[in-house]
């Protein structure tokens, strides 16, 4: 991930940013500095100005973050891990382990963010109205209801109902509480997005037309955003439905050539990579029992003067770190774990003992003929 940083760990959890951030903050601070709060209170000295702007938008972005922590908190309490918060040019990104196992759970996951950013406001406004009681400056004042007007607008855009906006979640949990059809309810709202998405980018190009002012522009952009992250969740959908219930057990590779973990790297080239075509082996230890998997790129990365002594168990990536599934689980709920992992593989274990792999090119296989087979009417 070199195109983020790492800002630090709150509660277990990662928090990132990508460089995206940068410019957003640098925008937000000078824009506060320069324009909103010479416009509503003139005639103050340019450090008081910055000393207010430095000071709200560091406020702004913990918001952002409380924001993604509403959804995280949520999620793990609902039993789905959260690994890393992204704060980057449009907010906060929350990477949850897996998708949501029912409506309602996903519907308290996405409306938690929005009513966080909206309490947060009002709090803001509250104190504004209390340090304006106690004769507080009227620029300290003018922070406070940016910051209140911010976080409230924050909370009602993310409302809409539209990919990957909190809102287009809140429908989609919603339509698949009343169906009970995740992959028709997604199908439903990826429609809803586009078409919102649509009168975004028409509505803003009217506005910058007419007007002249960016603010237009920007909303078009916003609107090409969320069309293009609809396109996305569209096709995730169409992949899933292609992949509908398919088990692991009848698209994996079977049986799988494994590697005693004790033979050295050099002995484990000779014997499995030369003569086969895998470019990732299943490690086993006396008992058979898979330990971990090892694929070229970590073979590779032994120089070859250790490959006498190194053994491949000591190169493979640990059972506990592999992405696992049992062979009559549905594909499609592998799926998310194998994309959280960035990995491209998954071992298929019966309780302890290893039945199969499956990999992308597995997967690619069963896409295609699931594309083949649902071209012929007659089968669905
Ligand atoms: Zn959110």
């Amino acid at each position: 991930m070199k195109d983020s940083f790492r800002i630090g760990r709150l509660l277990g959890i990662e928090i990132t940013a990508n460089w995206s951030l940068l410019v957003t903050v640098a925008l937000i601070a000078w824009s506060l500095a320069a324009a909103i709060l010479p416009a509503n209170s003139p005639d103050q000295p340019a450090w008081a100005y910055w000393a207010v702007a430095l000071a709200v938008t560091p406020a702004f972005f913990a918001s952002l973050l409380a924001h993604e922590f509403g959804h995280s908190l949520v999620a793990r309490r609902l039993g789905v891990e959260v690994k890393t918060i992204t704060l980057w040019l449009f907010g906060g990104v929350s990477k949850l382990e897996r998708e949501s196992s029912s409506g309602r759970d996903e519907l308290r996951i996405a409306v938690v963010g929005p009513a966080v950013s909206i309490a947060l406001g009002a709090a803001a406004g509250a104190l504004a109205v209390g340090a304006s009681a106690l004769g507080a400056p009227d620029l300290v004042l003018d922070g406070l209801a940016w910051l209140a007007a911010m976080n409230v607008m924050l909370g009602l855009f993310n409302l809409l109902p539209a990919f990957p906006l909190d809102g287009g979640r809140v429908l989609r949990a919603a339509l698949w509480m009343r169906n009970d059809d995740h992959v028709k309810a997604t199908e439903q709202a990826a429609a809803v997005s586009r078409m919102l998405s649509t009168v975004l980018i028409a509505f803003g190009l009217l506005e910058f037309l007419s007007t002249g002012t960016l603010g237009g522009l920007w909303l078009a952009f916003i609107g090409w955003f969320v069309l293009q992250a609809s396109r996305a969740e569209a096709e995730v959908v169409a992949e899933q439905e292609l992949l509908a219930g398919i088990r692991v057990a009848a698209i994996m590779s079977s049986p799988v050539l494994t590697a005693p973990a004790g033979v050295p790297v050099e002995e484990f080239v000779e014997r499995y990579v030369l003569g086969n075509r895998a470019t990732a082996y299943p490690v086993v230890d006396e008992d058979g029992r898979p330990i971990g998997l090892v694929t070229l790129d970590q073979v590779r990365d032994v120089p070859p003067r250790d490959r006498g002594q190194v053994a491949i168990g000591s190169v493979a990536v640990p059972i506990d770190r592999v992405v696992c599934a049992e062979p009559a689980e549905p594909v499609v709920d592998l799926l998310p774990r194998l994309l959280a992992s960035g990995g491209t593989r998954a071992l298929v274990l019966d309780g302890d003992e290893l039945v199969g792999i499956l990999t992308a090119t597995d997967l690619n296989r069963a896409l295609l003929v699931g594309a083949i087979t649902h071209a012929e009417p007659t089968i669905r």
